[in-house]
């Protein structure tokens, strides 16, 4: 049986769950973005700059990356390549991460990931400046986001919370539940959601009894990278599935959730691609004004006599 989604707030009168699209609400925030680079390009008399921070070009990311570039253009960031030639090493890497930092016309920096093997990650992500780092992978922000007050949030998990804040699903008080726990997207996007007042519960690949976690819960986020891994007959009805996960099945692109199947028991659910996808990109864009924002008024304040 083929099951149908309703896209947006849709028509209550057509079946399927509501479909929580990601172009939309990233249309938004682009919008709101370029509109602000106008405003800090007055103020200030430059563009905001991001540096994307790869090791060659044959990086499994490069298309990402790419597509993160293109954002910034369409926006007016002015975004860049930093390429590291030869051979990658951890001192290499750290050294133009550090030039980076030390570049005023950059206000943000994205480091490849996955990094080249025998380069720690741990290594890397130290040499960041916390202030520039606008996909909040440095222990600071890390931090600050366990603590509640605001640092720069990792992309992916505020874009699989921002998508319900967006759409206007209620998660005060609600049950959720978010599968995978790494420190870029599944335990970040726990916390999130317990400062928007959810009761969650992580689980992971060593959890007993998965379905039973899942099946109590009225907003389910997966972020695991198995594609299939939550079933419709895993959901309570009426149940929210946020999808993060991106897999390659087949040549098609799938996410963690089988799609088919939840959508007969789920009463909002994000498309893999279409969902938390295109808002991660939106969402770096914004983050990287914020950067420049604050980097900006503190450089004011300093030329304060
Ligand atoms: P990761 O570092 O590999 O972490 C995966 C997590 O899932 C781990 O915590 C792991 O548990 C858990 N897990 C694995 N198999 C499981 C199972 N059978 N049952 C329960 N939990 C299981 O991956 P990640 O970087 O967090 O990424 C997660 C997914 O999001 C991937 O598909 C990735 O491609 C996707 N992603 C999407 C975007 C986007 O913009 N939409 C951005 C980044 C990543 P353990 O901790 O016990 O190993």
């Amino acid at each position: 049986m083929t099951t149908t989604a309703r896209t947006g707030v849709g028509d209550p009168a057509e079946p399927g769950p509501r479909l929580l699209l990601g172009a939309p609400i990233a249309a938004d925030i682009r919008s709101a973005v370029e509109a602000d680079v106008v405003v800090f390009r007055e103020m200030y008399g430059r563009a905001p700059g991001l540096a994307v921070v790869i090791c060659g070009r044959d990086a499994p990311s490069l298309v990402y990356l790419e597509r993160i570039l293109k954002g910034c253009a369409q926006v007016g960031i002015d975004g860049r390549f930093v390429e590291i030639d030869g051979e990658a090493t951890e001192e290499s890497v750290t050294a133009r991460i550090r030039e980076q930092n030390d570049d005023p016309s950059v206000d943000g920096i994205i480091v490849q990931m996955p990094l080249p093997s025998g380069i720690r990650l741990r290594a890397v992500i130290d040499a960041i400046d916390p202030a520039k780092d606008i996909d909040g992978i440095h222990p600071l922000n890390a931090g600050l986001l366990r603590l509640g007050y605001d640092g720069f949030l990792p992309a992916t998990a505020h874009a699989a919370v921002e998508i319900l804040r967006r759409s206007d699903i209620p998660i005060a008080g609600r049950d959720a539940v978010v599968i995978g726990r790494s420190p870029v997207v599944g335990m970040p996007a726990a916390h999130l959601l317990v400062r928007e007042d959810a009761t969650v519960t992580v689980c992971h690949s060593k959890t007993h009894d998965l379905a039973g976690h899942v099946r109590r819960a009225d907003i389910v986020v997966v972020a695991a990278g198995r594609p299939g891994l939550v079933t419709g007959e895993m959901l309570k009805p009426g149940a929210v599935v946020v999808d993060v996960g991106i897999n390659v099945v087949n040549d098609r692109l799938v996410g963690d959730v089988d799609f088919e199947s939840a959508s007969r028991i789920a009463s909002a659910i994000t498309p893999v691609p279409g969902g938390v996808g295109p808002l991660t990109n939106a969402l770096l864009l914004n983050h990287v004004m914020r950067a420049a924002h604050a980097r900006a008024q503190a450089s004011a304040g300093d030329d304060q006599p």
